[in-house]
């Protein structure tokens, strides 16, 4: 079936915080650590725990959508079927890229990191495509469930490419669009606050906002592997190499990022990886995510089926969670309604005995980037 990652537009009813002294920041840390020491812990996460690296979430902090009513996602159908619509996605791709790949891990990746290093956690599932808790703590076993931004993949021959280079064959074929970038890019640099970047709206996928832009006139190739080894003429290409779509039938050789699609099925993969995690926890801890899509609710579902606890921490409603926290249910329960940096960094603090200890933790997994950052 469809996977739509953005399926509801109304937002969830507030949380019934649990703990119920869990008001406090010292509290509900307490609570947390309390959790993750009692039990073998899978983790999953959201837009929310990506926004202090700069990236945009899809909901507000009551629940609400911050996107502007203009967002429209691209569906798979979409983007297989329609030539024009791959030449505004990677276009707007091109121009978002920098950007996206300048963004680094925050507090958080590095606290789930240190909670690697404690032997609390398991497994990390994520909803995010950014890439961040791969970059963060590549050790970790980590799924991603709706895929990345960081490879491409070839629909016909399933062939993956990373991103990067791609980025310098799009500029290769469309050299009036890198100039533009470069103009960008450069304006951000010379400017401190990186205004002119900040007003480009970036949507959590990576790719812009470019109102009245060209997009007819973007090139883009086709997969280099199906053009060499595809009979002659199967796979039509223009004078330097740009994709020309097969008017006499379904075109073949599309490049697609390794992102999940509206439309688009997860990976059974990345599917099966998640739930074999589920399973074999004693606990699920969900972090910055109101569970829209049904991918990520249905694990907390296995979870809750399974009698196992349930932590989640997230600001505003999350979808369901009244079944999950619903008297009589098994297993332990823990609701927070704090920003995820804080109780995370909190709960590193307390279960690795403080400053002193938290700075060994932190030098022994090579990062110590973020201390001092902590209350
Ligand atoms: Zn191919």
């Amino acid at each position: 079936m469809g996977v739509p990652r953005i399926p509801y537009t109304l937002p969830f009813p507030p949380p019934k915080i649990r703990p119920s002294n869990a008001i406090t920041l010292s509290a509900a840390t307490a609570a947390i650590a309390d959790f993750l020491q009692s039990r073998n812990t899978v983790l999953l996460t959201g837009a929310g725990i990506s926004v202090e690296s700069g990236l945009a979430d899809y909901r507000g902090e009551k629940g609400t959508y911050r996107l502007n009513q203009k967002y429209r996602p691209i569906f798979f159908d979409e983007f297989v079927g329609n030539h024009e619509s791959r030449k505004r996605y990677w276009a707007r791709s091109f121009i978002g890229w920098p950007l996206m790949a300048k963004v680094q891990p925050n507090r958080t990746h590095e606290a789930v990191s240190q909670l690697w290093g404690l032997g609390l956690v398991s497994h990390v599932i994520t909803q995010n495509v950014d890439s961040l808790h791969h970059i963060c703590h590549p050790t970790l076993p980590t799924t991603e469930l709706h895929g990345t931004l960081r490879d491409l993949i070839c629909l016909t021959c399933r062939t993956p490419y990373p991103r990067t280079k791609f980025q310098q064959t799009l500029a290769c074929l469309n050299p009036k669009w890198a100039d533009f970038l470069k103009t960008i890019s450069e304006a951000g640099a010379s400017d401190n606050n990186n205004s002119l970047e900040k007003n480009i709206k970036r949507n959590p996928d990576g790719d812009v906002d470019l109102p009245g832009a060209p997009y007819t006139k973007f090139r883009y190739p086709p997969c280099p592997k199906c053009l060499e080894e595809r009979p002659r003429g199967s796979i039509l290409v223009d004078a330097d190499g740009a994709h020309v779509p097969n008017r006499g039938g379904p075109t073949q050789a599309i490049l697609k990022p390794g992102v999940i699609f509206f439309g688009e099925s997860i990976s059974s993969a990345a599917k099966e990886k998640a739930e074999a995690a589920v399973k074999s926890a004693d606990g699920i801890l969900v972090l910055g995510s109101s569970l829209a899509t049904y991918s990520a609710w249905r694990l907390v579902r296995t979870a809750h089926q399974r009698g196992i606890g349930i932590g989640i921490v997230n600001l505003g409603g999350v979808r369901g969670e009244d079944v999950f926290f619903a008297d009589g249910a098994q297993g332990t329960r823990v609701r927070i309604e704090f920003p995820v940096s804080d109780v995370l960094g909190g709960v590193v603090q307390e279960l690795s005995g403080g400053f002193g200890d938290w700075d060994m933790v932190a030098k022994a997994a090579g990062s110590a980037s973020s201390l001092g950052r902590y209350p």
